[in-house]
């Protein structure tokens, strides 16, 4: 055995189990040695599309069943898959790339799996929208570390616009997966929604050999991307920082939450004492709050 074999071999790995394995999302060394371990075992492999898992086995030097299970037939895949894991087998459930069940299938099959009361065991690995805010920097810290992932936006534009005004107005940063022939259209479309100062990371073909991680500003994102024929080709994920409060031209500016508090006490209260209640609940500026509250009244 050698040694990573034994490394990964700390833990037990019962039968009737399903395990959920994340896949590299470009370079194939980031198979994790757990989850080569874990493959090896399983008495198949359900994936997404089998060429594509397929190939991944054979430049790990892995052969083992696979059973298709995609987003069309994952219902009656889940009830197949159930009845193996009955039988006692180990069934391991990888996606095209990534987590399985973040923009990707997977969540039909495991709550089937729970449903029957069999186990469910994931096994943790890259993910491009974590793998992008690992070097997002102060566009994290700025949130307090918090962030909304968001995934693909909607492919019609009214729908996409909706969905940028909404997210525009967030105070910590967000994460977006787009396609190479919607890249273009995504950019100009944050560019004409935001102010041009907001800045966004780029993460391009991730762990691949033309990986980019650029951190622009929305107003310079379109011509970064038009500046070389062979950038809107490859994988896209965005980071795209919140509401800065100097966006707002002004340092003192409340938040959005201090905002909707104070809209919601403004509904019970004078202006000056839910002014107050306000900044003591969310920190921002008793007296910036209090102007916007008279704005608010006087609307
Ligand atoms: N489950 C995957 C994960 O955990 O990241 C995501 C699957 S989703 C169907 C595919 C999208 O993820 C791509 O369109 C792209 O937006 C993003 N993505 C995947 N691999 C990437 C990479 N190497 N570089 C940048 N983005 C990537």
């Amino acid at each position: 055995m050698s040694d990573w074999t034994l490394l990964a071999s700390g833990q037990t790995y019962p039968p009737g189990t399903l395990y959920v394995v994340a896949t590299p999302i470009g370079n194939v060394a980031d198979l994790s040695l757990r989850a080569l371990h874990v493959l090896g075992l399983a008495d198949a492999i359900a994936c997404e599309d089998t060429r594509n898992t397929g190939q991944l086995l054979t430049r790990v030097g892995l052969q083992r069943p696979l059973v298709a299970v995609h987003e069309h037939n994952e219902r009656e895949a889940a009830v197949r898959i159930v009845e193996r894991l009955r039988a006692g087998e180990r069934i391991a459930y990888v996606s095209d790339a990534g987590t399985p069940g973040i923009s990707d299938p997977g969540a039909r099959l495991v709550e089937a799996v729970r449903a029957a009361g069999l186990g469910v065991v994931p096994l943790p690995g890259p993910s491009a929208a974590v793998t992008a805010l690992s070097v997002a920097g102060d566009m994290l810290e700025a949130g307090e570390g918090r962030f909304t992932f968001v995934g693909f936006l909607p492919g019609k534009p009214k729908a996409r616009a909706d969905e940028i005004a909404r997210l525009a107005v967030l105070d910590h940063a967000w994460v977006l997966y787009e396609a190479p022939h919607r890249i273009a259209d995504t950019l100009a479309a944050l560019a004409a929604a935001l102010p041009g100062t907001r800045r966004l990371l780029i993460g391009r073909e991730l762990t691949k050999l033309f990986e980019e991680t650029p951190v622009l500003t929305v107003a310079e994102a379109p011509a970064w991307l038009a500046s070389e024929a062979a950038r809107g080709k490859g994988e896209f994920v965005l980071v795209v920082e919140g509401v800065r409060r100097a966006e707002a031209g002004d340092e003192d500016a409340p938040d959005a939450e201090a905002v909707r508090v104070l809209k919601l006490l403004l509904a019970e209260l004078p202006a000056k004492r839910a002014a107050k209640l306000a900044a003591a609940i969310t920190g921002a500026k008793t007296d910036a709050l209090y102007q916007l509250a008279l704005a608010q009244r006087a609307e």
